[in-house]
């Protein structure tokens, strides 16, 4: 099952990620958190994807692609994989069809004035990464790892709104370039979390 997780930031991407790749047993990739462990090991390439990650940029399509094309290469990958923010351009796709065969991608599709409060409000645990939202999670400790959970720097409201907007002139052609090719499902992002999730898996039954 090779399958890719397409939706603005905020979407839901990461929250459906974990229950997708649990479900159907194949990786979780997600291009952001291993830029973000980069960034907390201060690994050349974190301090480069930083300067562009703080800006509310896309980090270049070439440093991407290298990335995914060895992580796709992992003995892991060989009976399928979730790409989570990848790819994020047409050049980054073009160079994925270049790389693998594209099974499945899922759209996750919201109402671009809502995720605002979605993303400002999102918290993340500092150790294993999982999402809370600040409207039903009230502690500072993860419950999965007990990690510290923390706001990330590019939810700040300013960095969203470029995020965003990185996100309509870049990203959102991609929904036409699956559709086109004949690999695109589109879900409903503004339903509760496991309904988003239920029809995730019908799609791809
Ligand atoms: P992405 O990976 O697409 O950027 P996340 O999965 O991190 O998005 O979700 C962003 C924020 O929205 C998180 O705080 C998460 O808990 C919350 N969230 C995710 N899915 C939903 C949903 N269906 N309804 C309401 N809030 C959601
Ligand atoms: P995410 O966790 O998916 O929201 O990604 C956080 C940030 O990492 C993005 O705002 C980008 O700056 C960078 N990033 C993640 N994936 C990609 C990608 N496929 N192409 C370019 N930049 C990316």
């Amino acid at each position: 099952m090779n399958l890719i997780l397409l939706g603005a930031p905020g979407a839901g991407k990461g929250t459906q990620a974990v229950q997708i790749a649990e479900k159907y047993s194949v990786p979780h990739i997600s291009t952001g958190d291993i830029f973000r462990k980069n960034i907390k090991e201060q690994t050349p390439l974190g301090i480069k994807a930083k300067s562009y990650i703080d800006r509310g940029q896309l980090v270049p399509d070439e440093v991407v692609v290298e990335i995914v094309k060895d992580r796709l290469s992992w003995e892991d990958c060989k009976n399928g994989y979730l790409l989570d923010g990848f790819p994020r351009t047409i050049a980054q796709a073009e160079a994925l069809d270049k790389i693998t065969e594209v099974g499945t991608v899922i759209n996750i599709a919201v109402d671009l004035q809502k995720l605002m409060q979605r993303l400002t409000g999102r918290r993340v645990c500092a150790d294993c990464g999982e999402s809370y939202h600040i409207s039903s999670f009230f502690g500072s400790k993860c419950s999965k790892c007990g990690g510290k959970v923390i706001q990330r720097d590019d939810d700040k409201e300013e960095t969203v709104k470029s995020r965003l907007d990185v996100y309509v002139k870049q990203t959102a052609p991609l929904i036409e370039y699956y559709e086109k090719r004949g690999k695109l499902v589109s879900v409903d992002g503004m339903q509760s979390i496991p309904e988003v999730f239920a029809q995730i898996c019908a799609e791809l039954k």
